[in-house]
C-alpha cells in the first residue's frame, strides 16, 4: 500500500447537525460515480451505493486489509487518507485507488476508483511509444524534424553525418545536400510526404553519404487554419550499398571488355596472329591511341611482337621497358606527346613480355579501372606469350635435325628452298645447291663404332659451315647425306668453292675405317639461275645426278651439273 501525502485535512464537523451530516453522507454515497461504502471504525460496512456491492463484499471478507490502516490514520489525524491497493482476481490484477473520508463520529466513507484500465492504458501507451521509437531508430540511421525555415528542430540523439545532434539542430538541412540544385523543391521544403528519395549528403569528414529520405509534412492549427509547420522524417544510409553496386557495375564492365579481348585472342588460331589480334582488341576496347605487345626473347630484351593504333614516335616506349621488373612491373611515364602505361606479362611468375598502351591526354593519373583492366589483359597475354614460345620451340624442333642442329629434309625442301627460290626470282641472282654424300661412311661405323660415325657426321657439319656464309643454309637430308644452299653465288665462285671443299674434306680421312676406302665426300652441284625458270624438282635431279656421277667415277670429288636445257 502506498500513501499519498499533502492532502488537506478535512474540516471538523462542528456546526453541522448530525442529520445534516447524515444527509450529506447519503448524497455523497449515492452521487459518487464509483464504488462507495460507509463503514465503521472497525471496518464494518453500514451501507454501500449501487456500484459498491463488490467493494462491500471485499471489505466484509477482509480482502482489503489495508483499509483498516487507512481508517486508523484518518481517525488519528482527522483527515482524508488515500492509498492504492492491488488485488488479485481471476481476471488478473485489479488496482483500486481508495479514499477514506471521516464523516460523523466513527463512520467513514470509503470511495474506490478502479484504476486498472487507466493504468493498463497508460503502460500500453508508454510501451507503444517506446516500440515506435525503437523501430524508427533501428530502421533508420537518422530521424529528424525540420521547421518552416528548413532548419533542423530535432535530430535523433546519436546525430548524423559525423555531426552531433546539437551541431545539427538549428542548422539549415539543405546545407548538407551535395547538389541541392538537383532537387525542385528541396526535399526539406516539401509540402507532401516523400518516400525513399535518394540524396547525397556531405559528411563532416568531407566524404559523401548516400541516404534514402522519407518524410511526412507537419501541419499546425493556427486560428482554425492548418498551416504547414515543417517535416518529420528519417534517413537511411545506403552509401555502402551504392558503393558496392558501383564497384560491381565497374567490375562487370571490366569483365566484358576483358572477355572481348580474350575472345579475340582465342579466336585467332595462328599463334603469330594472336598478339596482333590482342593489340587491336586492346586498343579499341581500352579506347587508347595505341597498344604494343612485347615478348621477352632474350633476357632483358623486349622485342615488339605486335602493335596497333598510332605508333608514330613511340620508340621511347621500348627503351623504357628494360627495367620493368625492377620497377614493380608496372610503369607510368610521359615521353614527348604520349602518356604511357606498361605492365609486365608473366608465366609462372617469370616475366615473359609486356603490354604498353598510350594516350595523348590523361586526367591526372591513369584511371584505376583501366589499370586493373590492363593488368588483367597482361595476365592473359602472359599465357599467350608462353603458348607462342612453346609453339616456336615445337616448330624449331620439327624443322631441325636433332643431332646436328641443321635443318631437316622436310624443312629444307618444303619450306626453306621454295622461299629462297621465290626470293631469287625477284633479285635475279644466281645460287648453288650442293648435294653431299659421305664416301665409305659405313666402314667408319663398322670399324670404329657408331660413336666415331657420329663424330664424323659432326665434323662434316662443321666443315660445311666453314664453307657457307650466314645467309646460306645447310640441311642434313638423312644418314650421311647433306645439302647446302649458297645464296647469291656466281657459277665461277661456286666451282672454286666446291673444289676447296673437296680439298678440305681430306681432313675427314682420319675417321676412315679403311685407308684403301678413305672417308671423304662426293658432291653434286647444281647452279640455279632464275632466268632459266627451272622447276624445283628439275634442279634437285641435276644435283642428285651429278653426285651419283661422282660416286660412280670413284668418289672423293665434285661435279658441276650441266645447266638446264634452254628453250
Ligand atoms: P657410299 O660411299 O656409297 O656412300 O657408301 P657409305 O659407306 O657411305 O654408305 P651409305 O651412304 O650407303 O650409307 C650410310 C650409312 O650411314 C648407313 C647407316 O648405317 C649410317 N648412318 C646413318 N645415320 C647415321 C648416324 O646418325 N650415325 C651413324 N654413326 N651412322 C649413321
Ligand atoms: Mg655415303
Amino acid at each position: 500500500m502506498s500513501d499519498e501525502t499533502g492532502l488537506e485535512p478535512v474540516a471538523e464537523l462542528t456546526g453541522d447537525t448530525r442529520l445534516q451530516v447524515a444527509k450529506k453522507t447519503e448524497i455523497l454515497l449515492a452521487g459518487y460515480p464509483g464504488a462507495a461504502a460507509l463503514i465503521t471504525g472497525e471496518c464494518k460496512v453500514l451501507r454501500a451505493n449501487a456500484k459498491g456491492e463488490g467493494l462491500e463484499a471485499l471489505i466484509t471478507h477482509g480482502a482489503i486489509p489495508e483499509i483498516s490502516d487507512l481508517v486508523k490514520k484518518a481517525e488519528a489525524v482527522h483527515t482524508v487518507t488515500a492509498g492504492t491497493v492491488t488485488l488479485s482476481s481471476s481476471k488478473g490484477e485489479i488496482i483500486l485507488d481508495l479514499t477514506v473520508v471521516p464523516v460523523e463520529g466513527t463512520q467513514y466513507l470509503v470511495l474506490a476508483r478502479d484504476q486498472t484500465m487507466e493504468k493498463n492504458l497508460r503502460s500500453a501507451l508508454v510501451e507503444s511509444r517506446q516500440r515506435y521509437k525503437d523501430l524508427v531508430e533501428i530502421s533508420s540511421d537518422f530521424c529528424w524534424e525540420t521547421s518552416v525555415d528548413g532548419t533542423f528542430q530535432f535530430v535523433s540523439p546519436k546525430g548524423a553525418l559525423g555531426y552531433t545532434a546539437d551541431e545539427l539542430v538549428d542548422s539549415r538541412a539543405d546545407g548538407y545536400i551535395v547538389n541541392p540544385e538537383d532537387f525542385t523543391p528541396i526535399p526539406f521544403d516539401s509540402r507532401r510526404a516523400l518516400d525513399d528519395v535518394e540524396i547525397w549528403f556531405k559528411h563532416k569528414d568531407g566524404s559523401h553519404a548516400c541516404m534514402m529520405l522519407s518524410c511526412v509534412p507537419l501541419y499546425a492549427d493556427k486560428n482554425g487554419v492548418e498551416n504547414w509547420s515543417g517535416l518529420r522524417g528519417v534517413c537511411r544510409d545506403v552509401t555502402s550499398e551504392r558503393e558496392n553496386e558501383t564497384a560491381l557495375t565497374r567490375a562487370r564492365h571490366r569483365e566484358q571488355i576483358l572477355g572481348y579481348i580474350v575472345s579475340m585472342i582465342r579466336d585467332e588460331l595462328e599463334p603469330d596472329n594472336m598478339l596482333t589480334a590482342a593489340a587491336k582488341a586492346a586498343t579499341r576496347a581500352l579506347e587508347v591511341v595505341g597498344c604494343r605487345i612485347f615478348r621477352l626473347t632474350d633476357p632483358g630484351t623486349f622485342g615488339i611482337a605486335a602493335e596497333y593504333g598510332n605508333t608514330a614516335d613511340t620508340q621511347a616506349l621500348d627503351k623504357n621497358l628494360t627495367d620493368l621488373s625492377a620497377n614493380g612491373e608496372v610503369k607510368e611515364f610521359k615521353i614527348d606527346n604520349w602518356h604511357y602505361f606498361t605492365v609486365a606479362t608473366h608465366y609462372r611468375n617469370v616475366i615473359n613480355g609486356a603490354i604498353g598502351i598510350w594516350v595523348s591526354e590523361i586526367n591526372g593519373t591513369w584511371a584505376d579501372d583501366l589499370k586493373i583492366l590492363v593488368g588483367d589483359v597482361a595476365n592473359q597475354l602472359g599465357i599467350a606469350n608462353e603458348q607462342i614460345a612453346n609453339h616456336e620451340r615445337i616448330v624449331a624442333l620439327s624443322r631441325t635435325d636433332g643431332m646436328t642442329g641443321l635443318l631437316n629434309r622436310r624443312a629444307f625442301f618444303e619450306e626453306e628452298l621454295p622461299r629462297r627460290l621465290s626470293r631469287l626470282a625477284r633479285s635475279r641472282e644466281t645460287a648453288a645447291l650442293f648435294y653431299v654424300d659421305m664416301d665409305n661412311f659405313k666402314l667408319v661405323n663398322d670399324v670404329h663404332g657408331h660413336q666415331a660415325g657420329d663424330d664424323a657426321i659432326l665434323f662434316l657439319r662443321d666443315l660445311l659451315m666453314d664453307f657457307s656464309r650466314p645467309g646460306d643454309v645447310i640441311a642434313r637430308l638423312g644418314g650421311d647425306e647433306f645439302a647446302m644452299w649458297l645464296d647469291g653465288i656466281s657459277p665461277e665462285v661456286t666451282e672454286s668453292r666446291a673444289g676447296a671443299l673437296i680439298e678440305a674434306s681430306k681432313s675427314m680421312q682420319k675417321y676412315s675405317g679403311d685407308l684403301d676406302h678413305p672417308l671423304g665426300i662426293s658432291v653434286g652441284v647444281a647452279v640455279y639461275d632464275p632466268v632459266d625458270e627451272e622447276s624445283f624438282d628439275a634442279m634437285l635431279a641435276r644435283a642428285d645426278d651429278a653426285m651419283y656421277a661422282v660416286k660412280k667415277d670413284g668418289k672423293g670429288g665434285f661435279l658441276l651439273a650441266p645447266p638446264p636445257a634452254r628453250n
